[in-house]
């Protein structure tokens, strides 16, 4: 029976499901394994499998699976009132979220947007640097200045945002307002130090901004770890210095945290507390439902907005929203989330959970097939290269991955591929016992897949 609702369920993804990363040569023909149930850290596959959910879904299951809290919520609300008009009617699950985010924001950051997930929520940060400089009489300021290797969303404007080059070709995304900077990859460095290489960074972005000029500049978009770019962890000091440069010139400082928020980085937002900075904007989603329901939203410093509002406001409208601005249902679900995240003190688990998990994927370097590991709370990657002398992200490394991610599958842990990376940003409930399992499997998978290709143990 399993096996038979399995075929039927594959068939009709092949058949008539466009995957949001779809090879079209392999349209109709490619299968994705099936899920049929999770529990805790673990999903299920077909038969019964147990998977441990390395990457925690799309870096979002924070709470876990199968969390009775969060189901309860979300059933009550949409029985009471499933939905209200954002236009014209308010609801005590946004009212009472709002305020609850607004209380876990750094510094004034205490308005929030609420937004169907994370590409509008940037995509409404970067409207919102748009509105702001044209209340302001300053129509020319709208640039937006970001850097390779991020990741924003798939929304048209978010999408001119990416710094993946792999995800342009075919894509009409570029816009003359958006302007790249270097990826902050130390493993760029060369032989420069560290600080060298974050001082080359802050001339490119001075220098940037001298060339473009300061008037032509609304925004400055990143996310504190560059997640689906690599798990790159810039340099030390380079979010102070890029603040304070965006504060010289009146820039606005957008942080992405759409991957790092909800406790990922061991904090309930990574931006202060694990970086140092307030920025004027952080974007949201993924952690703040547990990816139970979809939300995001963008959190906004008061002292920003008090320069278009009241007084200032030149009776300008707000006009950027969406019908599920607000929803109840979801905003019942990530009250429902954070209170457990609170009850259990899910947060200070990750955080108390870091070192660890950042010793036990260095364990594994002393694999031959891995260059490097890197982790800031629960979030890390291992990188496997059959030749570490070689340049990052080439073709054989990527298929080495790709062999290694497969094998991790058949022995049960779920990895994300992303090139030559193998991400892992497991639920953020994982015991210390359950982060051991991961990396055994890791290590045997590394292990089995190296002596196939020939690789030496490392003396
Ligand atoms: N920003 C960042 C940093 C992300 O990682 C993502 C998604 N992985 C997004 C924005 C887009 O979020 P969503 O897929 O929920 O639209």
């Amino acid at each position: 029976m399993a096996e038979n609702r399995t075929g039927d369920v594959e068939a009709a993804v092949r058949e008539h499901i466009l995957l949001p990363a779809q090879e079209m040569a392999k349209l109709g023909k490619a299968t994705q394994p099936v899920l049929t149930h999770a529990e805790g850290i673990y999903v299920f596959a077909e038969g019964g499998r147990r998977l441990i959910d390395g990457p925690a879904g799309m870096w979002c299951a924070q709470v876990g699976y199968g969390r009775k809290e969060i189901v309860d919520a979300i059933a009550h609300q949409a029985m009471v009132l499933p939905y209200a008009s954002p236009w014209y009617m308010a609801t005590s699950p946004a009212a009472k979220l709002a305020r609850k985010i607004a209380s876990l924001t750094p510094g004034d950051l205490n308005r929030i947007f609420f937004t169907t997930g994370g590409s509008t929520a940037v995509d409404s940060a970067l409207r919102f640097s748009e509105f702001f400089n044209n209340v302001l009489g300053r129509p020319q300021k709208k640039r937006i200045i970001v850097r390779y290797d991020g990741y924003h969303g798939s929304t048209a404007l978010t999408a001119a945002c990416t710094g993946r080059t792999g995800n342009w070709p075919n894509f009409d995304i570029h816009q003359d307002r958006i302007s790249f900077l270097s990826s902050p990859n130390l493993r760029h460095a060369g032989n420069r130090s560290a600080e060298q290489f974050l001082d080359d960074l802050v001339k490119e972005f001075e220098d940037q901004i001298e060339a473009l000029g300061a008037d032509t500049i609304a925004a400055f978009l990143a996310e504190p770890i560059l997640a689906s770019g690599g798990v790159i962890i810039p340099p030390k000091g380079y979010h102070a210095r890029f603040k304070a440069i965006c504060e010289r010139h009146d820039i606005l400082y957008i942080s992405d945290e759409v991957v790092t928020g909800f406790g990922r980085c061991g904090e309930w937002f990574a931006s202060e507390k694990v970086f140092g900075i307030v920025p004027d904007i952080i974007t949201f989603a993924k952690g703040v439902t547990s990816g139970y329901v979809p939300l995001g939203g963008l959190a906004i410093s008061e002292k920003v907005l008090a320069r278009i509002s009241g007084e200032n406001a030149k009776g300008s409208w707000f006009t950027n929203g969406y019908t599920y601005s607000n929803q109840p249902v979801a905003c019942a679900a990530a009250l429902a989330n954070i209170e457990l995240m609170e009850r259990d003190g899910i947060v200070d688990h990750a955080r108390e959970m870091a070192d660890y998990f950042a010793a036990a994927l260095a364990s594994l370097t002393d694999l031959p097939g891995v260059a490097e590991t890197r982790a800031v709370g629960l979030v890390g990657c291992v990188q496997c290269m059959l030749d570490p002398t070689r340049p990052d992200g080439n073709d054989d490394d990527k298929a080495f991955t790709r062999k290694i991610d497969e094998r991790c599958f058949e022995l049960g842990l779920i990895v994300r591929p992303l090139g030559d990376l193998c991400v892992i940003s497991p639920p953020l409930i994982i015991t210390r016992a359950q982060i051991d399992d991961m990396i055994a499997i890791m290590r045997q998978a590394i292990s089995e897949v190296g002596a196939a290709h020939g690789l030496q143990m490392k003396e």
